[in-house]
């Protein structure tokens, strides 16, 4: 039997050739980076819940018109995806100040932005993705504005899709990363939406607590990142039964699973 290809090697991904012309197969990984990658480690079992979460959240986006790369799900890890030519654009949407926003504006984490926000980061790992305006992007033509019109138009329904998935399980969605590709027809091409959608490139926050249920946990050395990745996965409905406890819920702020009935610690404010 033939190796299949491999195309790419990224920080949490590998991507494969397709079986047919025109597909991708990507292999979800346990490996997790922050920090562009000056910080280095595994989270166990990451990659098999993030490829159900992607499954579920690209399924459930293309339900409500917006395309996407995805096909389906084909094992544990991996998944099949059209081939796209990815624009060299991070998509940055915020709804909540945190991360790298708090420290360019001096703004406090959690306080909430006066409308949703939209930023672009060139892809690039050796210049750190910097942020850059619209202008830079019709400079260097990394996308046209028709491009960005849709791309920007996408975003901003998925933001407001998700948001309200995640509030039904009480999970507050406070900003997320978006990566979108080409997809050619002849001379012709559209934007569709492509990458992963995860907890290691969202920022969720459980309404109640305010606990980190996302990739901050590895950034921050929280601990208890395997538990809230999978705590997402099991809100959304995603984990069996014999894969989650329902007798248990998640107590992140001793990273172990607290009992149902037991006092819950009080929130920090
Ligand atoms: O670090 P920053 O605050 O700019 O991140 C904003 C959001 O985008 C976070 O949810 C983060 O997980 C995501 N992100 C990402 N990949 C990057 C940069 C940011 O997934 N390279």
């Amino acid at each position: 039997m033939s190796r299949r290809r491999q195309i790419y090697e990224g920080k949490a991904k590998i991507l494969y050739e397709g079986p047919e012309p025109g597909t991708i197969i990507q292999y979800f990984k346990d490996d997790a980076t922050a920090f562009n990658a000056e910080k280095k480690g595994t989270i166990n079992g990451k990659g098999v819940i993030n490829n159900r979460i992607s499954e579920h959240v690209f399924s459930r986006l293309s339900h409500i018109g917006i395309p996407t790369h995805f096909i389906r799900r084909l094992n544990m890890r991996e998944q099949l995806v059209r081939q796209v030519e990815i624009i060299p654009i991070e998509v940055i949407v915020r709804n909540v100040a945190a991360g790298s926003i708090c420290k360019r504006l001096g703004l406090e984490e959690g306080e909430p932005l006066p409308h949703t926000l939209i930023e672009y980061c060139y892809k690039d790992d050796a210049l750190g993705d910097p942020l850059v305006a619209e202008e830079h992007i019709a400079c260097f033509q990394w996308a046209s504005n028709e491009e960005m019109h849709d791309i920007s138009s996408m975003a901003i329904r998925v933001n407001d899709f998700m948001s309200g998935m995640f509030a039904a399980i009480d999970i507050r969605l406070v900003d997320f990363k978006l990566e979108f590709g080409r997809l050619y027809d002849g001379d012709f091409s559209r934007v569709i939406l492509a990458d992963e959608i995860s907890p290691d490139g969202c920022r969720l926050w459980d309404m109640k607590s305010g606990e980190k249920l996302d990739k901050d946990r590895f950034r921050r050395d929280l601990g208890g990142e395997e538990e809230a990745y999978r705590e997402v996965a099991r809100r959304l409905g995603l984990l069996h039964d014999e894969d989650s406890n329902p007798g248990e819920v998640l107590d992140l702020s001793s990273h172990r699973t607290r009992l149902r009935g037991t006092p819950a610690p009080t929130p920090k404010k």
